[in-house]
């Protein structure tokens, strides 16, 4: 847990972040690849030489390959095909072997990186399919290991936690565990525009209208997972790629934490509630920054990828300053 001690200075508050970027695989998945798989060795479901298969964004790909180099067993990923290029070779670099699913397609769709992930575990035998979206070990495994980590970090002194919301297992379990100690605690996800789960949240509706392609990688979602306890969660709140790239690079810049692109979405997340109001001088903010920003070198650390997308600079955002006379 570290003082965000720039960032969010002109807002009322303190606030600190849970950086997740310093777990060996450098992600917040490392909780559920160490969980899951330490949890199917106990029930006698693995066994040296296996198959673990799971789909990926990236991250907890890398977790899962990592364990896998470790103790012995084969790693197959469905990834899709908007995770950066840096994730995919090192998911290759740690020995996996990779399937890159197209994103725009329907999650029912044979070609999604769900339905690949799905033929595969059926076509190899002795081998499990980590299923993190509709897996609630997802949920456990931050309930044991994110939630009482913040929760005595802090001291239980806590009035929010803003985390952002892929699968739902970061922000369900560890809320979960910190209502359960105080019920006052605001728990408050973030979406990502492009994405189903907000509206869902707020209506208990799936709306189509919702979907459409976006950049970031990691959250959001196209379907529900049943990973997520949408009970725990009081509100969610959107952010662009666009603000969400510009705050990463941000937080580089200002706090010195090499932080990945969700990174940017919290943050800005958190800037979104500031403006409406939710914070006061008394609150104790946590944000958790998910990923370590070595994953995004050819995505939002890069000038050229920035200049494509049509990000314009902060600076050119702003009206040209008078020449001083
Ligand atoms: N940020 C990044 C970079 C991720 O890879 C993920 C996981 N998909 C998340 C945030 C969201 O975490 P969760 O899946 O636990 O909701």
């Amino acid at each position: 847990m570290l003082r965000l001690n720039k960032v969010l200075n002109a807002i009322p508050g303190e606030f600190y972040t849970k950086f997740e970027a310093h777990n060996p695989g450098h992600s917040s998945k490392d909780r559920i690849a160490a969980y899951i798989i330490d949890k199917a060795e106990k029930e006698g479901k693995l066994k040296p030489g296996d198959t673990i298969i799971e789909t990926t964004s990236g991250n907890t790909g890398f977790s899962v390959a990592m364990a896998c180099v470790i103790k012995g067993y084969k790693c197959i990923l469905a990834v899709s095909n908007k995770s950066s290029k840096d994730k995919i070779s090192l998911l290759k670099t740690m020995g996996a072997e990779v399937h890159v699913c197209p994103s725009n397609v329907a999650s029912t769709d044979p070609r999604s990186y769900y339905e690949v992930a799905k033929r595969i575990h059926q076509e190899i035998p002795n081998s499990i399919y980590i299923n993190q979206y509709f897996n609630s070990l997802n949920i456990d495994a931050h309930y044991l290991t994110t939630g009482p980590e913040i929760w005595n970090q802090t001291q239980g002194n806590i009035t929010h936690l803003v985390a952002c919301s892929g699968t739902g297992g970061t922000i369900s379990g560890s809320a979960r565990y910190l209502k359960e100690q105080n019920p006052g605690i605001k728990i408050i996800g973030i979406d990502a525009f492009g994405s189903v789960i907000q509206k869902y949240h707020e209506t208990g509706e799936f709306d189509q209208e919702e979907i459409y392609p976006y950049r970031i990688e990691g959250l959001g979602k196209n379907l529900i997972p049943s990973a997520t306890d949408f009970e725990v969660i009081d509100r969610y709140v959107k952010v662009s790629d666009e603000d969400s790239a510009f705050a990463a690079r941000e937080i580089a810049k200002k706090e010195g934490m090499f932080v990945g692109y969700t990174s940017g979405a919290a943050l800005h997340g958190v800037r979104i509630l500031a403006e409406e109001g939710e914070f006061d001088e008394n609150s104790k903010v946590v944000v958790i920054f998910p990923d370590h920003g070595s994953r995004y070198m050819s995505k939002i650390y890069s000038d050229e990828w920035m200049a494509e997308q049509g990000f314009t600079t902060p600076e050119e955002k702003k009206p040209t300053p008078k020449p001083i006379k």
